[in-house]
């Protein structure tokens, strides 16, 4: 770590911030280096120190510092061939498998639920989606069934046995939504959320942490750190799209950052190509280049009619689209030395 000082710095000023960078136990030295004064930090730093240097940024002899280090640890990569297996059960996310997890936005009704489970567990999907509460940007569209939607997806789950994603937005349901969810999902809006992160931190439900739609990676990497430091660190992350200045889609997916988590971090990550487009037509093309960019899953938006939808019907594959799709992904899953389908359901 690095330390510009400021050429106008007072040697009182610089003699202090020694001082304090001393008495947080490190090794100083003071270099110059292209015409400037710079200091030139050794030593141990933990997370925790190292927000405490950053502080020193507002201190009248510093112009500048400079760190490659990462400030998130749990979540963070450490060697290149470590696993980055979340189970769900006998379930392995992030292993040679990817994991399609697919259903309707929302849960709606018995006989809309039951359609989707049946299809998807005929294909050989191993998770399905449905959410019961729901955030809504408007107040005045479907806000989901709530508690008898996770009732409806518990009864889908022993019916079909499936596992069940489902989002969680209140840190008091953590609990009611845990008995039912094999995947506690945070939503986009939520990822900022941090008595919701600690909530799910301290229970034993894996994470499916969604991006920020404003959310930079590491402001997202530092949010499953958060879930992490409470002692769950079973978490996956979920690409579905931010906000950019482009309006022709929903959002802009971000793909490069599948490469990059694995890259940085050591869970898997799993992509959203239908809150990524919001658009149907994309959902298919998109499913495959995040296949070919790695992704180690795959969460989609079916319903058995979308124009009948409460929520999100533009975005939904009526079920036939998506089951015609299966061999197609599993091509491309192939083609990049993975599996995906009925082959690769359970270990
Ligand atoms: C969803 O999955 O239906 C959803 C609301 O997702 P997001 O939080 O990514 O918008
Ligand atoms: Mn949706």
């Amino acid at each position: 770590m690095i330390f510009v000082l400021r050429a106008d710095a007072m040697e009182s000023d610089l003699q202090d911030l020694r001082a304090r960078l001393e008495g947080l136990g490190f090794v100083v030295e003071q270099m110059s280096a292209m015409g400037r004064s710079v200091l030139g930090l050794s030593g141990d730093l933990d997370p925790t120190r190292l927000e405490s240097v950053k502080q020193l940024r507002a201190h009248p002899a510093v112009a500048d510092i400079h760190t490659t280090l990462r400030s998130y640890r749990l979540v963070a990569r450490s060697s290149a061939n470590e696993s980055r297996s979340v189970w769900l059960g006998d379930l392995e996310i992030g292993g040679d498998a990817v994991v399609m997890m697919a259903g309707p936005c929302s849960v709606e009704s018995k006989p809309q639920l039951f359609a989707t489970a049946e299809a998807l567990q005929k294909a050989g999907v191993s998770v399905l989606r449905g959410g019961a509460f729901k955030p809504s940007t408007s107040p005045y569209s479907f806000q989901g069934l709530g508690d008898a939607g996770l009732e409806l997806l518990g009864e889908a789950r022993q019916a079909f046995g499936l596992k069940v994603v489902t989002e969680v937005m209140d840190p008091r349901d953590v609990e009611k939504v845990s008995a039912v969810a094999d995947l506690l999902q945070i939503g986009t809006r939520n990822m900022f959320n941090y008595d919701l992160l600690r909530e799910v931190g301290r229970g034993t439900r894996p994470v499916l942490l969604k991006r920020g739609f404003s959310a930079r990676i590491e402001e997202w990497l530092l949010a499953a750190e958060t879930v992490a430091t409470q002692g769950n660190d079973q978490i996956i992350l979920c690409e579905r799209g931010i906000r950019t200045f482009e309006t022709a889609t929903r959002n802009t997916l971000d793909l490069a950052a599948v490469p990059l988590l694995h890259e940085l971090s050591r869970l898997p990550v799993v992509v959203d190509p239908s809150q990524g487009t919001g658009r149907r037509d994309l959902v298919a093309p998109m499913s495959l280049a995040a296949l070919a960019a790695g992704a180690d899953g795959l969460l989609v938006e079916v319903h058995p009619d979308p124009v009948e939808a409460l929520k999100d019907g533009v975005q939904s594959l009526p079920l036939s689209d998506f089951l015609s799709w299966q061999p197609t992904f599993q091509r491309v899953a192939r083609a990049v030395g993975r599996t995906l389908g009925p082959e690769s359901r359970v270990r």
